[in-house]
C-alpha cells in the first residue's frame, strides 16, 4: 500500500533569509525535509530590514503616499527573496521556481496596503510540486482587483504560508522564526519567558492582535477558520532538537493557565479630545469623522462631565495619528473641543487568557501590581479573555516582568 507523501509549507521570516548565508542554511534546511520524501512549498519574507526601508523610501517622498504605489514598492523586497531563494535551492540540487502573488494567483481584495487575501489557486503550485519543483512563493503580496499588486499588513508573510497551506490542503505549515516558539511573552523582553508547547488559536489570536507580533493576526484567524496545523519553531536551532510550539483547537489543551501570555504595543498613540460638550450625540461627532478616515480607533474613555463639559480620550495606531487628527480637525466647527492633545510616548500592555472567562479578579491583580511600582494606568480596555492598559512608554520592560511575575508566568 503505498501513502501519499506528506505536504508541508515552510515559511522562512525576515531573519531567516537576512543575507546570503542564512538563505544557503533555508536551502539546506528544505532539502532536509524534501530528502525524507515530504513535498515541500516555501513561502518567504523579505530580507531583515528591506521592508522598513522601502516604507521609509515611500514615506519620506510623501507621509500619505499612494497606497498602490507604495504596495509596488515594498512587494519588492518578498520578489528578491523568492528569487534567491530559488537560486540557492538550485545550487544544493534541488529543483525550484519562484512564484509572485499575481503568478499563483493570491487574490486580494482592494484595501492597498492592508489587504485580506480573497482566494488563493492552489492548483498551479500542485501541479509544481507533483512535478518535482520546490515552489518558492513570494510572502506579504498579491493582486487587487484593480489587477495591481497589492501587501497584506506588516507581517503578512504568515498569513501567506496558511492560506498557502490552505489552498494546497498541507499537512502542516512550519513557521520559521528567530525565536523557537511562543513563549508566554516575547522572550527578548523578559528572560524568564516561558515557551508553550500548545497554544489554543483564540488565545494566539488575542495575544497576536495586542501585539505579539510572533505570527500576524490574520494568520492565526486563517488557520483557526482553515483548519491548517500551525507550527512556530526557529531556523537557527537544528530541526531535530527542536518541537517548537503549535497552536491547536481549545480542546487539544490539556493544563489551561488562567493567563496564557503578555503582549506589548509600542504602536499606538493616545489622543484626547478635551473641553467637548457634555451631551448626546458627542461620541458619534468624534468617531464618525474616524470611521469616514478609515482610523481604527482601539481604546476609548470619557471622563465623568461636569459643567456641561468632558473630555474623550482615545487610541489609534501611530500610523493613523496624522489622518485622525486632520479628521478631527476638519469637524472642530461640530466637535467644538476646547484643544487636542496628542502622546505617542505610551505603551500598550495586555494580559490574555481563557480562564479569564470563569475567574475574577484578574483585573486586581494587574492594577495592584502596576500600582506597586507608581506606574500610572492611563486608559483601560477588556474583553471576554483580555484586558490592556496604557502607559507610560518608558515602563514597558518593567511593567512586562513584574505581571509576567505576579501572574505566575516566570519559567523555573
Ligand atoms: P519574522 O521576521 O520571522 O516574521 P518577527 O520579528 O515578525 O519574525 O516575529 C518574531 C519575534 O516576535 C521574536 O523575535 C520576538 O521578539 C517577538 N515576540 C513577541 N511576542 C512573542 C511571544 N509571545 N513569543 C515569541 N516571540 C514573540
Ligand atoms: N516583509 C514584510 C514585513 O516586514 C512581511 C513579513 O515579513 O511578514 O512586514
Ligand atoms: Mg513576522
Amino acid at each position: 500500500m503505498s501513502t501519499s507523501p506528506t505536504r508541508i509549507v515552510m515559511k522562512f521570516g525576515g531573519t531567516s533569509v537576512a543575507d546570503l548565508d542564512r538563505i544557503r542554511a533555508v536551502a539546506a534546511r528544505v532539502k532536509e525535509e524534501r530528502d525524507k520524501g515530504h513535498q515541500v512549498a516555501v513561502v518567504v519574507s523579505a530580507m531583515a530590514g528591506v521592508t522598513n526601508r522601502m516604507v521609509g523610501y515611500c514615506h519620506a517622498l510623501d507621509p500619505m503616499a499612494d497606497a498602490r504605489e507604495y504596495d509596488a514598492v515594498v512587494a519588492s523586497g518578498e520578489q528578491v527573496t523568492s528569487g534567491l531563494t530559488a537560486i540557492a535551492l538550485q545550487a544544493l540540487g534541488v529543483p525550484a521556481r519562484s512564484w509572485q502573488g499575481w503568478q499563483i494567483p493570491f487574490r486580494t481584495d482592494e484595501a492597498h496596503g492592508k489587504a485580506r487575501i480573497e482566494d488563493v489557486e492552489g492548483a498551479a503550485l500542485l501541479a509544481c510540486m507533483e512535478q518535482g519543483v520546490v515552489p518558492v512563493v513570494a510572502g506579504f503580496q498579491g493582486v487587487a482587483p484593480d489587477q495591481r499588486i497589492s501587501t497584506l499588513g506588516r507581517g503578512g508573510s504568515d498569513t501567506s504560508a496558511v492560506a498557502v497551506a490552505a489552498a494546497i490542503k498541507a499537512d502542516r505549515c512550519d513557521i520559521y522564526t528567530d525565536v523557537d516558539g511562543i513563549y508566554t511573552t516575547d522572550p527578548r523582553i523578559v528572560k524568564k519567558a516561558r515557551k508553550l508547547e500548545r497554544i489554543a488559536f483564540e488565545e494566539m489570536l488575542e495575544l497576536a492582535s495586542v501585539g505579539a507580533k510572533v505570527l500576524q493576526t490574520r494568520s492565526v484567524g486563517l488557520a483557526m477558520k482553515e483548519k491548517v496545523r500551525v507550527r512556530v519553531l526557529s531556523s537557527f536551532a537544528p530541526m531535530t532538537e527542536q518541537s517548537g510550539s503549535l497552536v491547536v483547537d481549545e480542546d487539544e489543551i490539556m493544563e489551561k493557565e488562567l493567563v496564557t501570555g503578555i503582549a506589548y504595543s509600542l504602536d499606538e498613540a493616545k489622543i484626547s479630545v478635551r473641553r467637548i460638550p457634555d451631551r448626546p450625540g458627542i461620541a458619534a461627532a468624534i468617531f464618525s469623522p474616524l470611521t469616514a478616515a478609515r482610523v481604527n480607533v482601539d481604546m476609548i474613555v470619557q471622563s465623568v462631565g461636569s459643567d456641561g463639559m468632558t473630555n474623550m480620550t482615545f487610541t489609534v495606531g501611530k500610523a493613523d495619528q496624522a489622518r485622525a487628527l486632520a479628521a478631527l480637525e476638519a469637524e472642530s466647527d461640530v466637535i467644538q473641543y476646547g484643544e487636542i492633545q496628542t502622546d505617542s510616548d505610551v505603551v500598550k500592555i495586555s494580559v490574555v487568557g481563557i480562564g479569564m472567562r470563569s475567574h475574577s479578579g484578574m483585573a486586581s491583580t494587574m492594577f495592584e501590581t502596576l500600582a506597586e511600582r507608581g506606574i500610572n494606568v492611563q486608559v483601560i480596555s477588556t474583553s471576554e479573555i483580555k484586558i490592556s492598559v496604557l502607559i507610560a512608554a518608558e515602563y514597558m520592560e518593567l511593567a512586562v516582568r513584574a505581571l509576567h511575575t505576579a501572574y505566575g508566568l516566570d519559567a523555573d
